[in-house]
């Protein structure tokens, strides 16, 4: 990569997921620096996500797993990043009750990996380039536990007590980062964010899936009564904070980041259905609430997660652009307005590229 002194390298691993792919797109066209995606490209990866910014001289892209020690040796050694972004994992809750494997290894022994690599080619830059290189991990409040039965926040000091496989394997993803600093001095930042929610999240999370049901007529099925509660930050705010981090951030520090913005999951599916019920009516007449559908809840389900982002905000400056009305009608309107992106995703042709896949770069 090609870029001048002031031109950080940026190394961001699950760039073609929903929120790398989201930090990506804000680098390329909000900065200069470069930036290299190391993605596996899972059933959770889809570079379409990035045909906004692919073209760029300054995006590089190799499709590499991250517990794959030798390629991330040979991509360290060609690419000479100064910042690690990691994102790299496996996402989703539900899946991680089904199959905890796949988290084990990505989350757990992927990180381990990542962290290997980055240290030996941090051991031997220049004493210059040492003190300004940054591993920057991106966790989730999930690792706090359930803050059922209090009205407390999470601060960063709150202790970990993860409840399922997810949450559990990013925990100990973050122990293993603080530890890295600790033990052999590799600048590392941790952040720990709430649910995230925008454009190109992958239909299985909540709220596209709600959208995609009601569009298809399906039952939109919620876990028991909806009386979860999550705190909700539009994904474009995520990773606008995310760079803040990486450029502001002080090393060994730990931020939270959240949107403020406290609902109970049957109270988003409800805005959902009322913003649907003006955009796009039903042809029948009723309204899109009509659909909801209560299903068994999920075993070990955290009733209340809640940020309190006040580090973030008064160190660097921070806080959401969003609130939560403005950001979930932009995101019902980009569905509206990119149904060949899910489609795409639920007939599979998304995958195809990735079959064929040669490109290192743009
Ligand atoms: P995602 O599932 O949409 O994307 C994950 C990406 O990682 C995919 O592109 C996938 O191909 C890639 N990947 C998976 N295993 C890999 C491996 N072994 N090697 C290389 N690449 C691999 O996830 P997301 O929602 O974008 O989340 C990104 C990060 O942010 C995760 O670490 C997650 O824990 C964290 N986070 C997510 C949320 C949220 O609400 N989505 C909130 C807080 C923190």
């Amino acid at each position: 990569m090609e870029l001048n002194k002031e031109q950080l390298k940026i190394l961001v691993t699950g760039g073609a997921g929903f929120i790398g792919s989201a930090v990506i797109r804000y680098i390329i066209q909000n900065t200069q620096h470069g930036v290299l995606n190391v993605d596996k490209l899972t059933y959770a990866g889809n570079l379409e996500s990035l045909t906004d910014i692919k073209q760029s001289t300054r995006y590089y892209f190799e499709c590499v797993d991250i517990c794959n020690r030798s390629a991330l040796d040979r991509i360290f050694n060609q690419y000479q990043p100064n910042v690690i972004m990691h994102l790299a994992a496996e996402s989703h809750v539900d899946r991680s009750i089904d199959t905890p494997a796949d988290f084990m290894q990505t989350n757990i022994i992927g990180t381990y990996t990542l962290l290997e690599a980055a240290r030996k080619y941090w051991l031997n830059l220049t004493e210059d380039k040492k003190q300004h290189f940054k591993f920057h991990h991106i966790s989730t409040d999930e690792v706090y536990g359930d803050l059922h039965g209090t009205s407390k926040l999470f601060t960063e000091t709150t202790p970990y007590a993860p409840s399922s496989p997810y949450s559990a394997s990013k925990a100990s993803s973050d122990h293993l980062v603080r530890a890295w600093q600790r033990t052999y001095g590799l600048p590392t930042i941790v952040t720990n964010c709430s649910n995230n929610y925008g454009c190109y999240q992958f239909p299985e999370k909540l709220i596209p899936l709600m959208i995609l049901n009601a569009l298809e007529e399906k039952p939109l099925p919620i876990y028991g009564k909806g009386e979860q509660i999550r705190d909700w930050l539009f994904v474009e705010d995520h990773a606008r904070a995310l760079y803040q981090v990486i450029t502001q951030g002080k090393v060994g520090e730990t931020y939270n980041i959240g949107g403020y913005s406290e609902k109970k999951n049957i109270d988003v599916v409800l805005m959902i259905c009322q913003i649907l019920d003006q955009l796009l009516p039903r042809k029948n007449g009723q309204p899109y609430h009509n659909l909801i559908a209560h299903v068994e809840d999920r075993p070990g389900h955290d009733k209340r997660y809640a940020i309190d982002a006040a580090k973030i905000t008064k160190e660097l400056g921070w806080k959401p652009q969003e609130t939560f009305e403005t950001g979930i009608y932009k995101t019902i309107q980009w569905y509206l307005n990119h149904l060949d992106w899910c489609k795409r995703i639920q007939d599979g042709s998304y995958q195809r590229e990735r079959l064929g896949l040669t490109y290192h770069g743009n």
